[in-house]
């Protein structure tokens, strides 16, 4: 694992109640309060770093998360722009898991019947790796343009892509001429720290075309705060939504909402909207879209995360403490975001022997911060763990079945 001796941080977070003096970058009012504080956390998870020495030193930010309670949005007070590294070098993607990619099959050819959107122009605005927007041709999307600075073409080999124009760039202003009758977005506005200029820009770029189909899929962070799900709050995700707080963003920047969902066992917030001359209101609007009146559960969200915090961190590390106090070895399952952050969270360096990961990219590869070697899950077979822990519940079948090939018969046990 690796030849570095581990970089040991028994820091974690606090739960605080502390006023924000500054403007929501939702709403504009000042009714932010930080209920989490994080020192020492790494500020990108999902580099992939050869040099364990870069990974051991990796640069480290501050986390202040706080809730608006006029709006709902949550936000790392502490957050600075310039720190996130997005490249080529970025590694998010969760394409290689079977589970994720029936779930963006099925939810492709859901939208592309929904929102009808058969020889219409579709933009994916940060389309990560291309997944989904290939996913979105072979189930009949007109003309498909991604952009995202972390695209690489040339990796792409589908004979579905073909028709695809890959942009490697941020998207910005200097796009709007990209006339879109669909203009899609997943898993990009919680990277973005300014959210009502983004969703302004949107809006802008759009223009008259009223009659666009805007599709936004991010993590809800609803049910972050019920399960206390502490390794879902990093760095680089400085913004966090709920259906609600979605909604009243949207309206507020000039759209009108058609629909919220939720998607993959409840872990993601998806809102369909529509273009309008002005800011729309739900009161005047008739009747308000279920999900969307949540401020209340929101705040109470909030205070079980802050009750609820060192107790969970708590129990985690005395778990994995334990076995390793006895001899026996832990592995994490998952080496991205929420796998730095765990790790972070619980401040354990060689009571974690590896992360295993099944995308090959990241292979041979070390987690940020931490130094943990990322392996495949072949690699089991020699560390033999008495312990398994997934990164996601929603993955357990899935690891339980490679376990089960490999003959591993260690414990699996879901954050
Ligand atoms: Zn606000």
């Amino acid at each position: 694992m690796g030849s570095l001796s581990r970089d040991r941080r028994p820091l974690g977070g606090r739960a605080v109640d502390i006023p924000v003096d500054a403007p929501c970058p939702a709403c504009g009012s000042t009714a932010l309060r930080v209920f989490f504080e994080e020192e020492g956390v790494p500020t990108n998870s999902c580099l992939l770093l050869e040099d364990p020495h870069e990974a051991a030193s990796f640069p480290r930010g501050e986390l202040r998360v706080a809730l608006c309670h006029a709006c709902g949005f949550i936000t790392n007070t502490a957050f600075e722009p310039g720190r996130a590294e997005y490249s080529q070098r970025y590694e998010e993607t969760q394409g290689f898991s079977a589970k994720f990619q029936d779930f963006a099959r099925d939810l492709a050819r859901r939208w592309v019947d929904t929102y009808d959107l058969r020889d219409r122009t579709v933009l994916e605005v940060g389309c990560g790796k291309g997944e989904f927007l290939i996913e979105l041709a072979k189930a009949g999307a007109g003309h498909c343009i991604g952009i995202d600075p972390g695209v690489h073409p040339e990796r792409i080999d589908d004979p579905a892509a073909s028709d695809i124009r890959w942009i490697v760039d941020f998207y910005d202003e200097r796009y709007r001429d990209l006339d879109a009758d669909v203009v899609i977005c997943r898993h990009t506005l919680e990277h973005i720290p300014n959210v009502a200029d983004f969703m302004r820009m949107i809006r802008t770029a759009i223009g008259g075309r009223t009659s666009t189909v805007v599709l936004f899929e991010l993590p809800d962070v609803q049910r972050v705060l019920d399960e206390v799900a502490f390794w879902d709050i990093y760095y680089e995700h400085c913004s966090y939504f709920s259906l609600g707080s979605l909604a009243r963003l949207f309206r507020r920047c000039g759209f009108e909402v058609l629909g919220l969902e939720r998607e993959y066992d409840d872990q993601y917030a998806v809102i369909a909207a529509r273009p309008t001359a002005a800011p729309t209101d739900p009161a005047a609007d008739g009747d308000p879209i279920p999900g969307e009146d949540d401020l209340d559960r929101l705040k109470d969200g909030v205070a079980h995360f802050r009750r609820g915090y060192e107790e969970l961190l708590g129990t985690w590390r005395r778990r994995v403490q334990g076995i390793h106090d006895a001899g026996g070895r832990t592995v994490i399952w998952g080496s991205g975001s929420k796998g730095v952050s765990f790790i972070s969270n619980l401040g354990l360096g060689q009571e974690i022997a590896a992360a295993v990961d099944i995308n090959p990219h990241k292979w041979n590869k070390f987690m940020v911060g931490s130094n943990h070697e990322i392996v495949p899950p072949e690699a089991l077979t020699t560390i033999r763990p008495e312990l398994v822990v997934a990164m996601n519940p929603i993955y357990v079948d899935e690891i339980g079945a490679s376990l089960r090939q490999l003959g591993v018969d260690s414990e699996v046990a879901a954050l």
